[in-house]
């Protein structure tokens, strides 16, 4: 079993309120290979919502703050810790999520200035996924 960013599939949850579909994905999803997941959704955030990006503190540690600069690092653990719950009940060991997001994305992530720039990292929900030995790849990976 797969988990699939639902942004990736045709559920309306990217910050933006734009829907895209990627019908290699979206056939997994209806052929019952593989169950569709938004970890901000799940927090309880709303869509549409204001960019977020991950910054890294004074001691180092991850947060992440909205484009008015509000901390929403609750929310994405939150996400994260229960995308990682439901991949677990249903025995996913893979997770093909969506590049570059906060949440989502793997091995480059925004730079936590909202200008566009990418830098080497994570999202909340990659890094803990893969932290309890779900493999994580990204839709332009997979
Ligand atoms: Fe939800 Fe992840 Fe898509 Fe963001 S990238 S909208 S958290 S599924």
């Amino acid at each position: 079993m797969y988990i699939i960013s639902a942004c990736l599939v045709g559920v309306r949850c990217r910050y933006n309120g734009v829907i895209t579909i990627n019908e290699k994905l979206l056939k997994l999803v209806q052929a019952g290979k593989a169950l569709a997941i938004c970890p901000e959704q799940l927090a309880g955030l709303s869509t549409p919502r204001l960019p977020c990006e991950i910054i890294k503190n004074k001691n180092g540690i991850l947060r992440v703050v909205n484009s008015q600069k509000e901390d929403l690092t609750k929310e994405f653990q939150l996400g994260a810790q229960k995308t990682l719950q439901i991949a677990q009940i249903v025995g996913a060991n893979t997770a093909i999520l969506k590049a570059r997001s906060p949440s989502c994305g793997k091995g480059q992530i925004y730079s936590g200035n909202f200008n566009g720039e990418l830098i080497a990292g994570d999202g909340f929900t990659t890094l803990l996924l893969q932290k309890n030995g779900i493999k994580v790849y990204t839709e332009e990976e997979f």
